[in-house]
């Protein structure tokens, strides 16, 4: 497990890009104040995926006059799971955090995260209760995570919010698929970590187009949901102790 000693700064903000070139002027100039606030030991990890727009040379003049930008390039587009992993795990800071490119997130919204975190949570998970998002899209999300909570015992209302905060071992049992986004505090809760819900503010999107549609989520996110409950059902659960526990046997 990552501890404290790699971490060289105290918040990583992520953020997923696959053509959002006409979001993330506006995204940085709103962000950056909110993360000094919070911490001048911050960075802003942008992971490209695959970007066919204007979007990497957006990047590269932002990181160009802050040194506290970094840019990872996928090699090719590979989807928001991959993109959020490699942030992930390239991230520095003792707390990540995570916010869509698109501005629909609130940044104001970030310092409660980071918070609830500092507070004792290990992860904090935005709930959008007033989505800015079409009709059909919210419906069909209020559908998947009723599913998804059923199905696992949780009771996330909010499971696909963007706007998260962890710390930082929290990264190491998000196992690597592709839908994996959509299972970030279902994972994080069946590991044994503490998460919270705090409420945020949601926008619509201004620039750009949301790259997830109803079909392309709810049915694939059926199809994890079952390996996901079949991960939770046969996980390890053993602990390395000190001595031998009294009365076991040799
Ligand atoms: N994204 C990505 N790779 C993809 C699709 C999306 O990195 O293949 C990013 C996208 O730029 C955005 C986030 O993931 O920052 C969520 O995408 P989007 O806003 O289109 O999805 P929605 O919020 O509408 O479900
Ligand atoms: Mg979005």
């Amino acid at each position: 497990m990552a501890d404290r000693r790699d971490a060289r700064f105290d918040l990583s903000l992520v953020i997923p890009v696959f053509n959002e070139e006409g979001s993330l002027r506006a995204l940085f100039a709103e962000v950056e104040p909110v993360l000094r606030s919070v911490t001048a030991e911050y960075e802003v990890v942008f992971v490209n995926d695959g970007s066919r727009d204007g979007s990497a040379a957006v990047l590269a003049s932002l990181a160009a006059v802050n040194p506290r930008v970094r840019v990872i390039h996928l090699d090719r587009n590979h989807g928001l799971s991959s993109a959020l992993r490699a942030g992930f795990l390239a991230a520095q800071g003792q707390i990540i955090a995570s916010m869509d490119a698109d501005l629909q997130n609130d940044p104001a919204d970030l310092p409660k995260l980071v918070r609830a975190v500092q507070d004792g949570a290990d992860m904090a998970c935005g709930w959008r209760r007033d989505r800015k998002d079409p009709f059909v899209k919210r419906i069909s999300s209020k559908v998947a995570n009723g599913w998804r909570n059923w199905r696992m015992g949780t009771s996330i209302h909010d499971v696909t919010c963007p706007l998260k905060v962890l710390r930082r071992e929290v990264r190491e049992v998000f196992y690597p698929f592709h839908g994996m986004h959509r299972f970030l505090p279902t994972l994080a809760e069946m590991a044994g970590f503490r998460v919270v819900e705090v409420p945020v503010g949601h926008r619509p999107r201004l620039h750009g187009e949301s790259k997830y549609g109803v079909w392309n989520r709810v049915f694939r996110g059926m199809r994890d949901l079952k390996a996901v409950k079949w991960m939770r059902d046969r996980r390890m659960t053993y602990k390395v102790v000190d001595r031998p526990p009294g009365g076991a046997a040799e």
